[in-house]
């Protein structure tokens, strides 16, 4: 039993049975929103109607709050970042107007970004200028298809859509040069699970987020953000729990009553889950409260792809000199969407984490990311697992000592984690890293019109995912919650 589970379940060390602490004691009957899940969608929708004057209770089935937007600590002084690797300046706007200025005030821009491919070693700030600058000095494009390409890809809106999808984009614009579509397409397959099979539009929208001001960061680590997002959440009279998990959404006569978890009921005029979308609709929700033809859809939903990682923890006192803060890299001699996820594949991306990162530590970290299947690690033995997760850290540490030689020496921590770590602890199924793919959106976003005041949200359709979509998808449910909240108090009144 880990550390934490010890904590949760008090067991007396006289062999008697373990007393359990409800963690819900001293909740409230009613309230006027339960959020399940603190994720950034969770929170921020939270905060935004906490802030609004209703009652809020978020409950989390996990001891820490943010969802993948997480870290853990390990003995030697290392704190491993899961999900910073940057996302688009949109967050800075999103954190100063639903969080606070302090928070806003943390995010701060990435200073380089590199790829190492066979086909091209390149580094840039991911600005439009330097993207520009690249694909038409580097790569030999002319102004015209450059500017062209641009200006398609902002022109993008969601009521707008062509149809066409990511691969059909780049070769109407670049056609036949595969380094380019490598250059568009492998940093948005890393941030958010898409691929060239994806629509166009999800791929337009999400790269033009980037490409506004570059890539972005939270100085000072997640564990600071959660923290200082905890604070605000308490002062705005959230009720927080951890270590709450929900087994139902209470649903009477078509409408939503509240949740069920720890054996009690707890009441609320609305409920917004930021579970994944199909647990949250067809577990704890359950098919028998929705038309059929919603069911269908929902169960033909498909989940985005999950990931693996590496998190290797630098000896205190050794030092990394600055070669970049995100890294690209492959030795595939050309580039197709596919191989991203493969399991021991040859494409992976490191985030290097300086002192930068936590202004007044000293320590440096490397999380090395790759896409990846579920199948590809869902049903290995124990032994097996081990084995792949062991041949998972040795070419993630090869990779990195042909990239920084005399790096590997400096290295005294290594861990890795899979699609089944994911799924572990987010529940996320299939232990999906970006939610679903672009048809889950419509789904999410019309819970409430088969159970009246039922919302979710969070990664959903590729736009809705990431730090950004997550916590602006957020807002854009809170205020379809209060309107309800609204008409609800107004008539009840
Ligand atoms: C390896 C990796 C790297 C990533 N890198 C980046 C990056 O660099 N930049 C970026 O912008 N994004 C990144 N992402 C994606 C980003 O972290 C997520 O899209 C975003 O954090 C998801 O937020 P969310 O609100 O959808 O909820 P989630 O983070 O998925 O949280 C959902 C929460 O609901 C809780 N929950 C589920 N079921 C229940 C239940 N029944 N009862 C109670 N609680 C429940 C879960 O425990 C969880 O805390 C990365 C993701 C992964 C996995």
């Amino acid at each position: 039993m880990s550390t934490d589970r010890k904590k949760y379940f008090r067991g007396s060390s006289d062999g008697k049975a373990p007393t359990f602490k409800n963690p819900l004691d001293g909740v409230e009957d009613r309230y006027d929103l339960i959020v399940i899940g603190s994720g950034l969608a969770g929170m921020t929708a939270a905060n935004v109607l906490a802030r609004s004057g209703f009652k809020v209770l978020l409950v989390e089935q996990h001891y820490n709050l943010g969802g993948m937007a997480t870290w853990f600590k390990r003995a030697g002084g290392h704190v491993f970042d899961i999900s910073l690797h940057g996302f688009p300046i949109g967050m800075k706007k999103t954190c100063r107007k639903y969080w606070t200025k302090e928070i806003a005030d943390r995010i701060v821009q990435l200073e380089s970004i590199r790829f190492s491919n066979p086909q091209f070693d390149i580094e840039t700030t991911f600005t439009t200028e330097d993207f520009t600058r690249h694909l038409t000095n580097t790569f030999g494009l002319s102004n015209k298809s450059v500017d062209g390409f641009f200006a398609h890809v902002r022109g993008m809106n969601f009521y707008d859509d062509s149809g066409a999808t990511t691969g059909e984009l780049f070769e109407e614009h670049f056609p036949g040069r595969n380094d380019v579509h490598r250059l568009l397409m492998e940093p948005i397959s890393y941030a958010n699970g898409s691929s060239l099979a994806d629509p166009a539009i999800s791929y337009g929208i999400v790269f033009s987020n980037f490409m506004s001001k570059g890539v972005f960061t939270y100085s000072g680590g997640t564990d600071h953000l959660i923290k200082l997002m905890k604070a605000e959440l308490r002062r705005n009279g959230v009720e927080l729990r951890n270590k709450v998990q929900v087994d139902r959404i209470i649903v009477d006569g078509g409408r939503v009553a509240g949740i069920e978890a720890h054996g009690r009921t707890i009441e609320a005029g609305s409920v917004l889950s930021n579970a994944n979308l199909k647990s949250t609709i067809l577990k704890l929700v359950g098919p028998e409260h929705l038309s059929s033809e919603y069911r269908k859809g929902v169960e033909s939903v498909r989940l985005n792809n999950s990931s693996t990682q590496v998190y290797l923890g630098v000896k205190q006192g050794e030092t990394i000199p600055f070669v970049t803060d995100l890294l690209f890299t492959s030795t595939r001699e050309t580039f197709d969407s596919p191989s991203l996820c493969d399991k021991h594949g040859e494409s992976r991306t490191f985030s290097f984490y300086y002192p930068k990162t936590r202004p007044g530590s000293d320590r440096y970290t490397l999380v090395s990311s790759m896409n990846a299947h579920w199948d590809d690690w869902a049903k290995l033995t124990d032994e097996e697992y081990a084995r792949d997760k062991a041949i998972l850290i040795e070419d993630t540490l090869t990779t990195l000592e042909r990239l920084i030689p005399g790096t590997r020496r400096k290295i005294d921590y290594v861990e890795a984690s899979t699609p089944r770590t994911f799924q572990f602890y987010t529940q996320h199924q299939q232990g999906s890293s970006f939610g679903t793919k672009f048809e889950g959106l419509g789904y999410s976003m019309n819970l409430s019109d088969q159970i009246t005041g039922l919302y979710h949200a969070g990664s959903v359709g590729i736009i809705m995912s990431g730090w950004l979509g997550a916590a602006n998808y957020g807002v854009i449910t809170a205020n379809k919650v209060d309107s309800f909240l609204r008409q609800l108090e107004s008539i009840e009144a």
